[in-house]
């Protein structure tokens, strides 16, 4: 079995995709995360970076995609995802946040509905396997590959995921709030010891003060939750719209000093788990 294990972002935005010269290096697609383990293709989150990830993607597919929720900026990019519409690949789509009763395909459908959007989720031509679990069970996408998964603090609710391949781990954790000084229990056990922990980091601590309640963290808890969980790095990730690459470029020097090998995410960025 391969031993390569890398994530690739597609998208890195929070709430809503954001073009133009402010953002253009660290760039503007809402929330996607490509992850390779050996030849195994998982995908967190389906935002608008999801297009430009489907442009790349050649051949019969079987892939699984993970959704932390359904919020649009998550969900933006997949009418718009062309391996949808291949008849030969296979599609797992995940969500563990979904109140009793309520279905990801009934969810989607809604999104997809007239007059939102012209189309419904049956114009997707490929294999399609919608599968509901609860957060806090673990999956297991293929030989060697363990999902943890955990609940996340978000409005409608999310989950958190943990990705253990070939001795290493990666977790992707957004979108999440936190309670400043009482770090979150559920995400210190997830991220425990992980190698690269993405996190909601939408904020600063000197902004989180106008946004609470609104369901996102900042880049410090980040680095708070990642130094008690003895975590490695960090990502930045989920970034306001509202943050130029000028602020963005400050932030990943502080962070680079707090938790050295951290970085702040940008569109195209790869990260290699050795
Ligand atoms: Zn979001
Ligand atoms: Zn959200």
């Amino acid at each position: 079995m391969p031993s390569d294990f890398a994530v690739r972002f597609w998208g890195v935005r929070g709430s809503i995709a954001c073009s133009g010269p402010r953002t253009m290096r660290y760039g503007g697609n809402t929330s996607c995360v490509e992850v390779r383990c050996g030849e195994r293709l998982l995908i967190f989150d389906g935002g608008t970076g999801l297009r430009y990830l489907g442009n790349g993607l050649k051949g019969p597919v079987d892939a699984d995609l993970f959704l932390t929720h359904t919020h649009f900026d998550h969900v933006a990019g997949l009418p718009f995802f062309k391996p949808f519409f291949e008849p030969k690949n296979s599609w797992r789509l995940w969500a563990g946040h979904l109140a009793e009763g309520t279905t990801l395909r009934r969810v989607l459908g809604e999104f997809m509905m007239a007059p939102l959007f012209p189309v419904p989720p049956q114009v997707f031509r490929a294999r399609m396997e919608y599968r509901e679990f609860k957060s806090g069970e673990t999956l297991r996408p293929g030989p060697g590959i363990e999902v943890r998964t955990a609940t996340l603090n978000h409005p409608d609710g999310a989950t958190g995921y943990r990705i253990e391949y070939a001795g290493r781990s990666l977790c992707y954790l957004t979108d999440t709030e936190h309670v400043p000084g009482a770090p979150d229990r559920n995400i210190l056990e997830l991220i425990a010891g992980a190698d690269l922990v993405i996190y909601d980091s939408m904020y600063t601590d000197a902004e989180y003060g106008g946004y609470v309640g609104w369901g996102h963290s900042t880049w410090q808890e980040g680095v708070r939750l990642c130094r008690a969980a003895s975590a490695r790095r960090l990502a930045v990730f989920h970034h306001d719209p509202e943050h130029d690459d000028d602020m963005l470029d400050a932030v990943a020097g502080e962070v680079a000093k707090e938790l050295p090998g951290s970085v702040v995410a940008s569109d195209g960025l790869v990260i290699k788990l050795d």
